[in-house]
Parts: C-alpha cells; sequence; structure tokens
C-alpha cells in the first residue's frame, strides 16, 4: 500500500474525550477537529486522521440499542473511504457496545479498534494518550493482503483484545479490561507483539460487508443468587414482550434444582422465548449436564452460553431476536460462534 491510511475517529462520549478546565476544575468536552495539535505526538504516525463526533456526546451509562445503530451506520457510511476506524467510548459499557459492533457488522474486512480511558485526555497522568496513540496506530497496520486486522477489536493499557471477548474488571486501575477467556491479540511494549494465530482470519474480497441494524431490546439478563424467590423469577419471566432470557448461573452452569424454579423456565421456553446459560464466574464455561444441579437445564432445552461473557451474550441474544431467528434455529445459531465470540 503506497498512500497513508486514512483513519476514522469515532467519539460517542466518555472520559477520553474530556479535558479538564484549570480555573474551574469541571471537566468539559474536548474539541477533537484539533486533535494533531492537542496531542502532536499524532503527527508522527503515518496517516490522515478524520473525526466524528456524536453530536451530544454521551456517557457510556446512557449508551443503547439506538446509539448502537447510530455508531454502525457511521462506520457503514464510511467504511469505502477509510482504512480502519477508533471508536472512543466510555469505559462503563464498551464491552457492551463493542461486542454488539462485532455483530452488526458481517463479513468485515477492516480494524475497528475500541478504546478510552480511565483518565481524561487533559489530565497530568492520563492513560488516553497512549490508549488512543497506540488504537489508531493498530488501525493503520497494512500487510500485503490487506489490513493485519479485520474484527471489532479494543485496546487499552497496552494490550489489544478480541472486543467481544472482554470485560470491564476495575474502575480505578489504568487495567481496566480483561479476556478471561480468550488470549489477548497483541501486547503493546517496545513493540507491537500481535498473535496472529489468535486473530480472525480474513474474509474473501468477494464477501460483502453485511449491517445488520434490528436490534431487539426485549430481552433479560436474570442473574440467581442464593435465595431468589418464586415470585421474582415469576415477574421477570412474564415481563410483557420478553423475547429472550441471558440465565447467570453459578460455576459451570448450574442452577437450584427446585421445581417451580424448573417449571418457570420450562414454561418460559414453552412460550418460545429462548434461554441461554452463561456463568457468573470470571473465567471458564458452562457445561450442562457436569453437575447433577444443571442435567435439568439441559433436558428442558436451555441453551449453552459456553464461554462467553454476559456483555456478548446479551449483545448477541439482541442481534439474533432482531435478526428473526425462529425459536427452533436459535440454539443453533447462539451455540455457534459468530464474531469468535466463543470458543468451538
Ligand atoms: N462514566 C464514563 C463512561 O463510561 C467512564 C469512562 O469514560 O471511562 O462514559
Amino acid at each position: 500500500m503506497s498512500k497513508s491510511p486514512n483513519i476514522l475517529l469515532i467519539y460517542t462520549g466518555g472520559t477520553i474525550g474530556m479535558i479538564k478546565d484549570y480555573k474551574s476544575n469541571a471537566l468539559k468536552s474536548f474539541d477533537f477537529s484539533h486533535l494533531k495539535n492537542k496531542i502532536p505526538e499524532l503527527k508522527l504516525l503515518d496517516c490522515h486522521i478524520e473525526n466524528i463526533c456524536f453530536e451530544d456526546p454521551i456517557d457510556s451509562s446512557n449508551m443503547n440499542s439506538d446509539n448502537w445503530v447510530k455508531l454502525v451506520e457511521i462506520i457503514e457510511k464510511n467504511y469505502h473511504d477509510f482504512d480502519g476506524f477508533v471508536v472512543l467510548t466510555g469505559t462503563d459499557t464498551m464491552s457492551y457496545t463493542a461486542s454488539a459492533i462485532s455483530f452488526m457488522l458481517e463479513n468485515l474486512q477492516k480494524p475497528i479498534v475500541f478504546t478510552g480511558s480511565q483518565l481524561p485526555i487533559g489530565d497530568l497522568r492520563t492513560d488516553a494518550k497512549e490508549n488512543l496513540i497506540t488504537a489508531i496506530q493498530i488501525a493503520t497496520l497494512q500487510e500485503k493482503a490487506g489490513p493485519k486486522i479485520s474484527e471489532v477489536c479494543l485496546y487499552f493499557e497496552y494490550k489489544l483484545y478480541r472486543a467481544n471477548r472482554t470485560t470491564k474488571i476495575s474502575s480505578e486501575q489504568f487495567e481496566a479490561f480483561d479476556s478471561p477467556n480468550y488470549p489477548p491479540l497483541a501486547k503493546s511494549g517496545v513493540h507491537l507483539n500481535f498473535n496472529d494465530k489468535y486473530l480472525l482470519k480474513h474474509k474473501s474480497k468477494r464477501q460483502k460487508l453485511i449491517v445488520r441494524k434490528k436490534i431487539n431490546a426485549n430481552v433479560v439478563i436474570l442473574k440467581l443468587y442464593p435465595g431468589i424467590t418464586k415470585q421474582i423469577v415469576e415477574h421477570i419471566l412474564n415481563i410483557p414482550k420478553l423475547q429472550g432470557v441471558i440465565l447467570e448461573s453459578y460455576g459451570s452452569g448450574n442452577a437450584p434444582t427446585e421445581d417451580w424454579f424448573i417449571n418457570l423456565l420450562e414454561k418460559t421456553l414453552k412460550k418460545g422465548i429462548p434461554i441461554v446459560n452463561v456463568t457468573q464466574c470470571v473465567s471458564g464455561k458452562v457445561i450442562m449436564g457436569y453437575y447433577e444441579t444443571s442435567s435439568r437445564l439441559q433436558e428442558i432445552g436451555i441453551i449453552s452460553g459456553n464461554d462467553i461473557t454476559t456483555e456478548s451474550a446479551i449483545a448477541k441474544m439482541k442481534y439474533l431476536i432482531g435478526e428473526k431467528v425462529s425459536f427452533e434455529n436459535f440454539k443453533m445459531y447462539f451455540e455457534t460462534p459468530l464474531r469468535g465470540e466463543m470458543s468451538f
């Protein structure tokens, strides 16, 4: 590739785009159109950077399915004009958003790197500069056959992860994310070292990008805890218009064996509402039938979330239900890794 790569930087909101007004001590939004003046180091990168900001940048706690669609539409509109995309969002829900974007973009052939920071960009000890500079650098990387990366990733504190494998683990440490069930795609030190074998394989050029925007919001995460009552479970499973349930169970997919609990789940399944079993553990996977406390879940037709994160599971469910996958096919689609979000 002879020309410098074109990178589109999309700012949706969050700490990274803030700067401290030293007079008032308040955080205010940073003007991305002057990015290269604020971070002169970016001039050293051999690339052309353009910016798009959400009109009203949001704290990532306000992210929702509509904002996911807004973001994916920006990428869709600019897909052919840019070689890579860097998306800046707040860290709080970054793993959810980045997972959702990974499902919404089928046959992705270009890098999309999410990043953010724990301290604002103007802060003396900020982690924003390194995260931003390296995320951009990763998005520019090209090989003979095309971009080095052709998937949705998350770069934070010297590590590049597959985005739909990540989870936020700290609200204070610079190391805010982890990918407990999948190795980092790259580590940044003196050199950027890629774990090439863990990257998603490139798609054939003939496979065109398909943008999926029908996200269904009528899903719920039911997190188990000791002593959860029949009344509570019954209420949750009878939410009007409910179309899918992520069941956050214990350990390797275990849940109470009491009849009332199993009967409520069975009744939900009979209504054509899929239920996916994911573990509350930070790492490891669901193996239904391994313990007696998960055998009945398997018998009644609960779907295994394997080693998927809750963030990715809810995004995948919203996507599959939005695509109107039938109840009969739901299990097959959910248990198949679609974007590298779970192990085979
Ligand atoms: N509350 C912020 C957000 O998620 C925190 C951050 O940006 O890291 O938008």
